[in-house]
């Protein structure tokens, strides 16, 4: 039996963070891995996806010759390559992850982790077990299947096959328009991929702020989306070329056919094989391990942490959390992590990007709410790119005109909402924002703009 002083169980942006900050502690880890490091994000999320949206952009922008003063007889999109490239992204980041667990001295073991003690684990394919002084739960998440559809079939799929396409489809049906369903929608469709996004709720990026999803809606739907709201999936048939889908829309039946089908209906824990209820672990009615603010679980000295807490299911969450854990175990410092200052990014045409409080949550807390809109239509760099698509729409309090949260759409700004946060952060009064100098000409001058506006006073408008 080995015994260490940290066992993590996962190895994706939540579980490999954790072992590098524990083991630079000076702690005896142990990080255990089913499958390859780097877990969803670098492997079957985050990293593949914005390698594939990075080839959507340039096919895009050739497509737009006429306007930079270049013309191009016919462009031949090969797929194919950029499938490839996104696999060769992924694995040079993997190795990467692999190097720093060297690095630092972290004992990685790649098998699969189950509980059969509170501090006791069993590696279920060496037959090995381990005990720890704490033990950090980072097992992620997979993609949620809806039951009503048959995942074998090869033109039924969820995101994690999707990535796996060497071609892409010439007709494909999207459910879900949340960051995922509206980020694949984009890379297909830049492919010449026919594409029909369905949601369910009233409106897509239903957890954005509405202005904005509104906007998102109304662009993206310019550039040739089909956007169904509001609509309620009734039933496939599944013949071998063509996937017939019958919806609703207000009583209203009617049926998509397209190639191939794609569910992006949100993620379910990967619990089940952990033998929580066992050990006394409690969980919420879909799975997740129920969590405080540190991360503590149910059990003494045992934590969880990213996606299988079912927070904000994002990479940098799940980082966030990693290092408040490893703070605490080893300092005891009593971090905690405030979930409304972490940034939400979509990287769609335009891109959205949001920190804080919504509109609508605002109002809810009970804030005396006011808004300020500043268009990428007045930003002298936005202009000179090309693409002045987009508006920035700052939330803050009446009185002391504090800085509540701020939702932007518009090239490039998913690059600066790291400034917005760290505003936030600080707890700023949009006056305080205005004197910070923002450089020129930068897209980010908006949220500078906006503050102006808030604090009464606008510039370029
Ligand atoms: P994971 O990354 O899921 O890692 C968990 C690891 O645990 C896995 O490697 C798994 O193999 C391992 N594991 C599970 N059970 C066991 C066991 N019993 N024993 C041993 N190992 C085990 N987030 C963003 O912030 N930005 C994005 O742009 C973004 N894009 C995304 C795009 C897609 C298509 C998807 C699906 C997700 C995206 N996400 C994005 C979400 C992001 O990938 C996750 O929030 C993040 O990976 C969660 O990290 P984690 O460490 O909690 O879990």
């Amino acid at each position: 039996m080995m015994n260490y002083d940290v066992i993590i169980i996962g190895g994706g942006p939540g579980g490999y963070v954790a072992a590098i900050k524990s083991a630079n502690a000076g702690k005896k880890t142990v990080l255990i891995e089913k499958e390859e490091l780097g877990g969803t994000c670098l492997n079957w999320g985050c990293i593949p996806t914005k390698s594939l949206l990075r080839n959507a952009e340039i096919v895009r922008s050739l497509s737009e010759g006429e306007k930079f003063g270049f013309s191009i007889d016919r462009i031949k999109l090969d797929y194919e390559k950029a499938y490839l490239r996104s696999r060769e992204v992924s694995a040079q980041l993997v190795n990467g992850i692999s190097y720093l667990m060297k690095k630092n001295k972290v004992t990685v073991v790649k098998d699969t982790a189950k509980f059969i003690g509170k501090k006791e684990i069993l590696l279920t394919g060496s037959k090995e077990r381990l005990t720890g002084e704490h033990i950090i739960v980072a097992v992620g998440s997979k993609p949620f299947h809806l039951p009503i559809l048959d995942y074998s079939k090869p033109n039924v799929l969820d995101s994690k096959k999707a990535l796996q396409l060497k071609r892409a489809p010439r007709s494909i049906t999207i459910i879900g328009a949340g960051a995922i369903g509206m980020e694949f929608a984009t890379i297909f469709q830049s492919y010449g991929a026919q594409v029909h996004i369905v949601e369910m709720l009233p409106r897509i990026l239903p957890n954005e702020d509405e202005d904005i999803s509104t906007l998102m809606e109304k662009e993206m739907c310019r550039k040739g989306l089909k956007i169904y709201t509001g609509t309620k999936l009734i039933s496939v048939e599944n013949n071998k070329n063509v996937v017939k889908v019958k919806f609703e829309k207000d009583g209203n039946p009617f049926t998509l056919e397209s190639e191939m089908i794609l569910t992006a209906t949100g993620v379910c824990p990967n619990t089940k094989d952990l033998n929580l209820e066992k050990v006394g672990f409690i969980t919420d009615n879909r799975g997740y391990i129920e969590v405080d603010k540190r991360m503590h679980t149910s059990i003494r000295d045992v934590y969880a942490i990213g996606d299988v807490t079912g927070k904000l299911t994002l990479a940098h969450t799940a980082s966030a959390q990693a290092m408040c854990v490893v703070n605490n175990i080893c300092c005891k410092c009593g971090d905690e992590l405030n979930y409304d200052n972490i940034p939400r990014c979509t990287y769609t045409v335009p891109e959205l990007a949001s920190v804080g409080l919504t509109e609508a949550k605002a109002r809810e807390k009970g804030y005396d709410v006011e808004t300020a809109v500043f268009p990428l239509s007045a930003n002298g760099k936005a202009i000179s790119y090309g693409d002045d698509t987009g508006s920035v729409k700052l939330i803050f309090e009446k009185k002391y005109g504090q800085f509540l949260g701020i939702h932007m759409a518009g090239v490039h700004v998913t690059e600066m909402i790291w400034g917005a946060a760290a505003y936030l952060k600080m707890e700023m009064t949009v006056d305080e924002m205005t004197q910070v100098v923002h450089p020129h000409p930068t897209v980010s001058e908006v949220i500078m703009e906006a503050a102006h506006i808030a604090n009464g006073e606008p510039i370029h408008i």
